[in-house]
């Protein structure tokens, strides 16, 4: 305890203190006072357990949500130190699909080329280059990746063409005989090397049968940065994560999945304290040992006991808190997200469950609330959403450009077509024809440009954030909550007002 002269100067709340009296708190009712400063904002240390045995550099995870988290939102997390967990409102193939990306990523090399075969023309070229940006394609027999590679069509081949559209490619472009190509199993730093040497603007990569099986474009490699945080797995894959129900049926997607190298499952429910959901953690930990299981959402202890006592790898926390949600209003059910986050992890902690703070993360500060209220990580939608690795076209109103992000409850989810009323199930909506209750709504999120500029914002955020408080490590903060170091104050209404920008005419909110 600090003192001077026999005075004690320790100020504020302790965090059990802050929740003594069972009010429901919220990120903005409170803030954490400062500490003492002996080190500098780089080096604190923002790693932190996502599950029992998944650790992350950084505690962000992407929301299972399908205008938040497919492939490319995924490998984006995981190579900034985070985790993406891929939604269940589709198929199970397509879900599988997606996993099977992340899995097989590798920095540089693109998996899913765009082909063409020896009967397009000047003008699918010509078409592809106004979608695309490119003119570089590999041909195979029939256009498809995976076939044998016969030649590639490049700007060169097409130069003065234009005007003869229907020209076929099998007459103009560069063939097999006259390319580089490199073997499957090639490091990046070998591909450089090639392409180098070579002087061409893409490098295919082809397997033993000479099928093509990837490409490398030299302004990709030039881009190219290096991600030393990226979450990985033993074979130094990039991890991932996909969400599934507690339905019967569900059986079969999660094999799917974990055939496709899946790391974690998120069972996917608004309210997590069901016999459904208890059942499906011992069928999964009894079936897959080695999965992570991520259950939830709960926010009282009771609730989190249940799922602690199935064997859950981790406890995702919330209910009603995400930005698109009305559960509250109307289910009249759920949690200020600052007290089920504070009581759960006191709990879990306990069984060694770190817990994801669920919903409700509107910027840096509300993820530092979060950590310092107990949570290992931080579950993230609206923050992600609009960003260019979130799914789904960009578009404009009034000259703003947006792209879409709505509530898995939402009508609109929930009446997904290839969905077959997956994301119903996270609020026990049985029969696809039956009334459905709406617990989410649809909106839209102005073009964030992409995740891979704004997490390490986030995270050098985060690091500036630990600096203010005094501790050098996520690890440091634990042990600051629960020994009464960490200081709280609580906000009043007029306290809030006075912590946002005020008093100003107009004003331009840059953030980074
Ligand atoms: P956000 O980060 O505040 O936008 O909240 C995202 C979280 O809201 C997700 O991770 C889900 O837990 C939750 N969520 C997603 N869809 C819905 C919905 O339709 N209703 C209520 N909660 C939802």
């Amino acid at each position: 305890m600090a003192m001077a002269n026999g005075v004690n100067l320790q100020d504020g709340l302790s965090c059990d203190d802050l929740f003594r009296n069972g009010d429901g708190l919220t990120y903005n009712d409170i803030l954490i006072l400062p500490g003492y400063i002996d080190f500098s904002a780089d080096e604190v240390d923002l790693s932190s357990p996502l599950t029992k045995k998944i650790s992350l550099k950084a505690p962000l995870v992407s929301s299972p949500m399908d205008t938040v988290t497919e492939a490319d939102m995924a490998i984006a997390m995981a190579l900034c130190g985070g985790i993406g967990i891929i939604h269940h409102n589709c198929s199970p193939e397509f879900q599988a699909n997606e996993v099977h990306k992340v899995k097989k990523y590798k920095h540089g090399f693109i998996r899913d080329p765009v082909v063409m075969s020896p009967d397009n023309t000047v003008a699918d070229v010509l078409e592809a280059k106004k979608n695309n940006g490119f003119t570089g394609y590999p041909i195979t027999e029939h256009g498809r990746l995976g076939e044998r590679l016969i030649g590639i069509v490049t700007s060169r081949d097409i130069d003065f063409r234009e005007d003869l559209p229907q020209l076929k490619l099998r007459g103009i472009m560069t063939k097999i005989e006259e390319m580089v190509t490199a073997p499957s199993g090639v490091t990046l730093q070998e591909a450089n090397h090639i392409l180098e040497k070579s002087k061409k603007g893409k490098l295919p990569i082809v397997n033993r049968n000479g099928e093509l099986v990837a490409l490398i474009a030299r302004t990709d490699l030039k881009k190219a940065r290096s991600y030393p945080n990226a979450s990985k797995d033993s074979n130094k894959q990039l991890i991932v994560g996909a969400a599934i129900s507690t339905r019967e049926n569900d059986k079969e997607r999660l094999e799917l999945l974990v055939q496709n190298g899946v790391d974690v499952v998120v069972l996917d429910s608004s309210q997590g304290n069901s016999i459904y959901q208890i059942n499906m953690i011992k069928y999964i930990k009894q079936k897959y040992p080695e999965l992570q299981v991520i259950a939830g959402n709960v926010v009282t202890r009771q609730q989190a006991m249940n799922l602690i006592e199935a064997g859950c790898d981790a406890l995702r926390v919330g209910m009603g808190s995400g930005s698109i949600c009305i559960t509250q209003e109307v289910m009249a059910c759920g949690c200020p997200q600052a007290t089920a986050v504070y009581q759960v992890s006191k709990l879990a902690r306990e069984y060694g469950v770190p817990v994801i703070a669920d919903g409700g993360i509107q910027s840096i500060g509300h993820i530092m609330k979060a950590l310092s209220l107990g949570a290992s990580s931080v579950m993230m939608g609206s923050l992600l959403a609009g960003t260019s690795e979130a799914p789904g076209e960009y578009y404009f109103s009034d000259g703003v450009r947006l792209k879409k992000y709505r509530g898995m409850g939402s009508l609109e989810a929930m009446e997904r077509k290839d969905a077959k009323n997956a994301a119903g199930s996270r609020y026990y909506h049985t029969d696809i024809d039956k009334l459905r209750v709406a617990q989410g709504v649809s909106g839209s999120i102005v073009d964030k440009g992409s995740v891979l500029r704004f997490l390490p914002y986030l995270q050098c955020g985060l690091q500036h954030s630990c600096q203010d408080i005094g501790t050098r490590s996520i690890q440091n903060l634990k042990k600051m909550i629960y020994n009464g170091e960490l200081r709280f104050t609580r906000r009043t209404h007029s306290a809030q007002v006075e912590g946002n920008v005020h008093g100003l005419f107009s004003y331009e909110k840059r953030l980074f």
